[in-house]
């Protein structure tokens, strides 16, 4: 993603109250945050919002968190916020890598990884959110019967992806290399950012579901 430093966002991050700063301080407390036992699903790597802002809307009963390691990136999903008063959307502005700091054993019901940076030299594969390193940090913080849902139009990045996980001792429950021509798992998709540029410029869209 072409970064544009945006002024003032992290400024403006710290101000809105769906911007939650210091998340380490509800680490085994989510529940208090939205003030519910509902289910909290998080998306890592969110971007400008659009998934997870619908999925909020679509899904009043479920909780959602979106992870964006980049505040000029952050920012918009949070302007995006402004007219909707989501009491179930929350953000964090931090790398995923400190995601067991910020959740506690089995505190996540899903977590979504969409269009995911690829990291195509080798000596970074343990920075892809596919990666076995991830997938055993998602160990310590999902739900026993937790998934993990991830798309991409990356070939390299999601052979990789259904690689690992075995590799991480997970279990792939379903995956599509052409996920807009299936029309049992398209269905009720809400598509990325990433995911509308791409697909209108023609690439396939590939999906895999993966649990333990
Ligand atoms: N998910 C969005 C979509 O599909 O439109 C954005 C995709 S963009 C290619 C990947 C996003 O993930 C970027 O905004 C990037 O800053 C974020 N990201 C990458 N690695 C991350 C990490 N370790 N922790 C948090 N965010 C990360």
């Amino acid at each position: 993603m072409r970064l544009r430093n945006v002024p003032g966002s992290r400024e403006a991050i710290a101000a809105n109250p769906m911007a939650i700063t210091e998340p380490e301080q509800f680490h085994g407390k989510w529940n208090e945050v939205f003030g519910d036992n509902h289910p909290i699903r998080i998306e890592i790597g969110m971007g400008k919002g659009n998934f997870i802002i619908q999925m909020a809307q679509e899904n009043p009963d479920i909780n959602y968190v979106g992870i964006e390691k980049y505040s000029s990136v952050l920012i918009r999903a949070i302007e995006k916020c402004e007219e909707l008063d989501l009491q179930n959307l929350r953000f964090i502005r931090m790398d995923a890598e400190y995601i067991c700091d910020v959740f506690a054993k089995d505190e996540v019901d899903r977590i979504y990884l969409n269009f995911s940076d690829p990291w195509p030299k080798d000596r970074h594969a343990k920075r892809r959110l596919t990666s076995k390193q991830f997938f055993g940090r998602y160990d310590q913080i999902l739900k026993p019967e937790g998934i993990v849902e991830f798309k991409t139009d990356n070939d390299l990045l999601f052979q990789f992806s259904l690689e690992q996980v075995p590799e991480a001792n997970w279990k792939l429950v379903e995956s599509t290399w052409d996920l807009h021509n299936d029309e049992r798992l398209c269905q009720g998709n809400i598509m990325t950012e990433y995911e509308a540029k791409f697909s209108a410029m023609g690439n396939p869209i590939h999906k895999l579901i993966a649990t333990r």
